[in-house]
């Protein structure tokens, strides 16, 4: 397949590490595709952090690669740093046991974690204050990136390797032809593949209704506020801070960036494959429900000011899980999507897991759960027809 053409579309991170990882495997020409400008979806908006602690055998090991990946990339792609700070997951009494049920799991899959009590925390971080009955659970690996150094970098990479990447080039329809995938339509006309890859996340449902082909996939609103410097640096690790419905890390310039969930939010509609990131709003109330929960914990956000938000769109599918892999229905698509609120986090893995499936025909972590088609097509209707909030999908944050 050395002379295949792929046409990838969507240029967020899944599609540019797709590209990358396909380049490598020197797999005959690559096109990467947007309807806007590179890193135009949620990607741009992502607060960047990575756990390597999940939920699942598949998830943990995925993490893991993603993680080490990550910290390579920091080598080879100018203009990029992973920032390892670790990452802080917090529980409280009663969301505990639960993950604690999970630690076997991470020994199993050699993920190193340490679980901290709320004086140790403050120990090794005096900037935080847990409450007394919080469990730190500390993965030494992980941190953050920060999209608007990692996306560029990437792209710039990509190029070099001689990925063609079209901006402003909206795909309206997939086109298949004896069943197998032919290419695609663009605005520009017919262009012709033999591996089209699907990564336009909070789009995914709506461009592949042309096909017939229903993911149960739900999109919600999400918004992540950046405070104005701070006269100290925020010397904290990024915190999955669950009890306290959000997520802080460290940003540039001795500034925090918070991130807080709204569960009582309907789910949001992508309803035309021209919805545009631009058209949602982040809601001003949230910078207050931030202070009001964060600053007994984070004490130093009492003199912050807030300098910006970025709002945009997670997605879930009906299990929680990713939908990665081919769709056997059509020969020569691959699709991945519905990365919970973590699809920063994954998107170097993912590129790797989707160009091992494409060039290789298997992956080095078994992601057979996550496949495009393991629902019931029943169930997926009855999902796809209801309407849901963000309360009733799992908390599953980085
Ligand atoms: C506020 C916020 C904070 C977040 N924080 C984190 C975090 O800390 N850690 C983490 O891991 N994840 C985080 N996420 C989630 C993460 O941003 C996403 O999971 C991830 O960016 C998805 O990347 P993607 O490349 O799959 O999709 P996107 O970045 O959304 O890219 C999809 C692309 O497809 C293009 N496209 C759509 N339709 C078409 C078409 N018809 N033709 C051509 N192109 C098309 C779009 O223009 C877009 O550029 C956060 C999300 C939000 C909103």
């Amino acid at each position: 397949m050395s002379f295949a053409t792929t046409v990838i579309i969507g240029s967020g991170v899944t599609g540019l590490s797709s590209a990358y990882h396909l380049a490598r495997k020197h797999f005959g020409k690559i096109i990467l595709l947007d309807k806007g400008l590179v890193g135009d979806g949620s990607s741009s908006r992502a607060a960047g952090i990575i756990t390597g602690l999940l939920w699942s055998k598949a998830g943990v090991l995925a993490r893991k690669i993603s993680l080490a990946l990550f910290r390579d990339l920091s080598q080879e792609l100018e203009g990029y740093q992973f920032h390892a700070v670790g990452c802080l997951n917090l529980f409280d009494p009663s969301s505990w046991p639960e993950r604690e049920g999970l630690l076997p799991l991470y020994r199993e899959c050699g993920a190193p974690f340490e679980v901290l009590t709320a004086a140790e925390m403050h120990r090794r971080w005096p900037a935080i204050r847990p409450r007394p009955a919080y469990v730190g659970l500390h993965d030494s690996l992980g941190g953050y990136s920060e999209p608007d150094e990692y996306i560029p970098a990437l792209a710039r990479k990509n190029r070099e390797m001689g990925v063609d990447i079209r901006e402003s080039q909206k795909v309206i329809d997939l086109v298949v032809c004896d069943g197998q995938v032919r290419g695609v339509r663009t605005e520009m006309g017919f262009l012709e593949a033999d591996v089209v890859v699907c990564t336009v996340h909070s789009w995914t449902v709506k461009l592949l209704e042309g096909l017939h082909l229903r993911l149960p996939q739900k999109t919600f609103v999400h918004q992540r506020y950046i405070t104005c410097p701070l006269a100290a640096p925020a010397a904290i690790p990024a915190i999955n801070a669950n009890p306290l419905g959000g997520y802080v890390r460290p940003a540039h310039g001795n500034r925090f960036l918070f991130g807080i969930e709204s569960v009582d939010r309907a789910e949001y509609r992508v309803n035309s494959t021209d919805f545009d990131m631009s058209e949602l709003n982040a809601p001003l109330e949230l910078r207050d429900r931030i202070r009001e929960r964060f600053m007994p914990f984070i004490p130093a956000l009492e003199d912050a000011q807030w300098e910006g938000e970025k709002v945009g769109l997670i997605s879930f599918s009906m299990d929680f899980d990713p939908i990665v892999g081919p769709v056997k229905q059509f020969p020569g698509l691959y699709v991945a999507s519905a990365f919970h609120s973590g699809g920063f986090a994954y998107n170097p893995v993912m590129g790797l897991l989707l160009a091992e499936l494409i060039v290789d025909g298997k992956t080095s972590v078994d992601i057979s759960e996550w496949s495009p088609e393991r629902s019931d097509p029943r169930a997926v209707d009855d999902y796809l027809g209801s309407s849901i909030t963000q309360a009733q999908v799992a908390r599953r944050r980085h």
